[in-house]
């Protein structure tokens, strides 16, 4: 299955789509011959014989349970909580720090969250 995170740690960071049977043995593009993986394990794979890792439901299951735990996947896809960026802002946190803690873009911050920079001037005011 085409993912937004790797199965094995939930990262999704640096992601690579696996072929299950090798697109040189006759595989295709379809969902359930693709595995997504991040870098690191997509080469970790690579050097574990298949059938030490052929339970595929079970990894994915598994790694969408991680991914969840993190915070990085909610149902379809990640979803930003813009109260929570707001809260954070409160509490003084910097744009930079705010992604790093809900895992999402720079950039994202200061565009959920127009007023971002007023919210952390008032907080420099209290
Ligand atoms: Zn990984």
């Amino acid at each position: 299955m085409r993912l937004r995170f790797c199965v094995i740690c939930g990262t999704n960071k640096n992601l690579q789509f696996h072929h299950i049977k090798p697109k040189s043995r006759g595989g295709d593009d379809h969902q359930h011959n693709i595995l997504t993986l991040c870098r690191d394990h997509h080469a970790m794979i690579h050097q574990v014989r298949p059938s030490d890792w052929n339970n595929v439901k079970t990894l994915q299951k598994e790694g969408m349970e991680r991914a969840m735990k993190q915070g990085k996947v909610k149902g379809r896809g990640p979803v930003i909580d813009t109260e929570k960026i707001e809260e954070l802002a409160r509490k003084g946190l910097g744009a930079t720090a705010i992604s790093r803690k809900l895992g999402i873009h720079r950039d994202s911050v200061y565009r959920l969250l127009p007023n971002f920079k007023q919210i952390r001037l008032q907080y420099h005011e209290c």
